[in-house]
């Protein structure tokens, strides 16, 4: 018999995790609290992870890495991928695209005035004001286009965006932020859908306990409700795909799709009917290799190989594709919600590849528990 604790009780992926765990004989659940439960679901933004591994005999597993937020962070992403990029001698823009931390002056000045006391801690602090102007100034002269995208670094749901094609506007408007933001190259050639529509695409990705990195093989796009409007690139529901923003801000939401989620194997019907290609020979290599690349950047940093208790993590990794089909990571997530359509198979993946994996039962499988051959759903990387 094992047991397990949730702490985070928001989560729709933990709450359907929960169930398919309480209809296990195997598992016994024990108060949120209880730090001796083999299994522990923590929170996104309180995980105690001094509190495990220190109890003789007793296995643990937690559902975060420690110090995975390095790329869950827009600031620090660019930052881990400089540095791991520098390492292999190659550029750091392949699928990034070109980005700048910028800090607004009262930032600066924050740090300005600890520099006295703590001078190492200020070698991190990054501002790459001049190196965004200099580029701008590149795209511009080269024709690569002139619009640039600025995001706060732990900002969520499209909040505080700003898209221009002004240097000056989008600096003076962090300067009056709180948080560092990076100014991003704004990708103005999306591939669009019917209606002239931009969207982004969302993949699940579980990565294990044995640093197995394994990518859900259904995704979504997420798709804008108004025709992309190059020229305004103020109309924010014809820019930003965000659910919510599309939800609340467009009055066509749901017109093309429900609720402006669609699925791949749509999306692998539209590209072959429009362009003749498809999601396997354009569009999958792409993720796969992106995906792989930024957990492997950080592995020698968060694997849990030394420590006492082992982890795995549910990411959500954000995806845009341009008119010539390359792939641009946009973010990731390192708490995603699913699309209800999907939880399925991501619930039973986490339950069939990871908790049975650490912990396997010595009762047969139950109906409920969830098909022991989810793990088809996967693609290992
Ligand atoms: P948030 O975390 O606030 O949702 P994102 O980085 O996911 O911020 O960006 C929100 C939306 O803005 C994306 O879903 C996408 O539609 C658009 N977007 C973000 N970055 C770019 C970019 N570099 N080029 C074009 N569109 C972008």
């Amino acid at each position: 018999m094992y047991t397990f604790a949730v702490r985070d009780e928001g989560s729709s992926v933990y709450n359907a995790l929960t169930k398919l765990i309480e209809a296990d004989a195997n598992w016994k659940r024990l108060k949120k609290g209880n730090p001796k439960a083999n299994l522990i679901f923590l929170e996104r933004n309180n995980q105690p992870f001094w509190k495990f591994g220190h109890q003789p005999g007793l296995k643990q597993l937690t559902n975060y890495y420690r110090g995975s937020e390095v790329i869950c962070r827009k600031v620090k992403l660019v930052s881990v991928l400089a540095h791991h990029f520098a390492l292999k001698n190659q550029d750091i823009f392949q699928w990034l695209p070109e980005s700048f931390i910028i800090r607004p002056i009262q930032n600066l000045e924050k740090y300005a005035a600890m520099k006295s006391k703590k001078p190492r801690a200020l070698e991190k602090v990054t501002d790459e004001r001049g190196e965004f102007m200099k580029a701008f100034e590149r795209h511009r002269n080269s024709g690569r286009g002139e619009a640039w995208i600025a995001k706060s670094s732990t900002g969520a749901k499209g909040e505080g965006i700003i898209i221009s094609r002004s240097p000056d506007d989008l600096i003076s408007a962090i300067e009056n932020q709180p948080e560092p933001h990076i100014v991003q190259k704004y990708i103005e050639k999306p591939l669009l859908l019917s209606g002239q529509r931009k969207f982004d695409v969302r993949c699940w990705v579980v990565l294990d306990h044995e640093y197995n990195i394994h990518l859900m093989k259904e995704g979504v796009l997420r798709t804008s409700s108004d025709a992309y409007d190059e020229d305004n690139l103020t109309r924010i529901t014809s820019h930003l795909t965000n659910h919510c923003i599309q939800e609340e801000q467009s009055a066509n939401f749901g017109k093309y799709e429900e609720g402006n989620e669609m699925f791949f194997a749509e999306f692998d019907g539209f590209l072959k009917k429009k362009y003749g290609t498809s999601m396997v020979d354009k569009i999958l290599p792409q993720i796969r290799m992106i995906v792989k690349e930024c957990l492997l950047a950080i592995k020698e940093d968060i694997n849990t190989d030394h420590l006492s208790y082992q982890s795995f993590q549910v990411f959500g990794f954000d995806f845009m594709i341009d008119a010539a089909f390359k792939v641009w990571l946009i973010e990731i997530n390192g708490a995603p919600a699913c699309a209800k359509r999907l939880l399925p198979q991501l619930t039973s993946g986490i339950f069939n590849m990871v908790i049975k994996q650490v912990f396997p039962s010595d009762i047969a499988c139950d109906e409920q528990a969830g098909d022991c051959t989810e793990e088809c759903a996967f693609e290992t990387l």
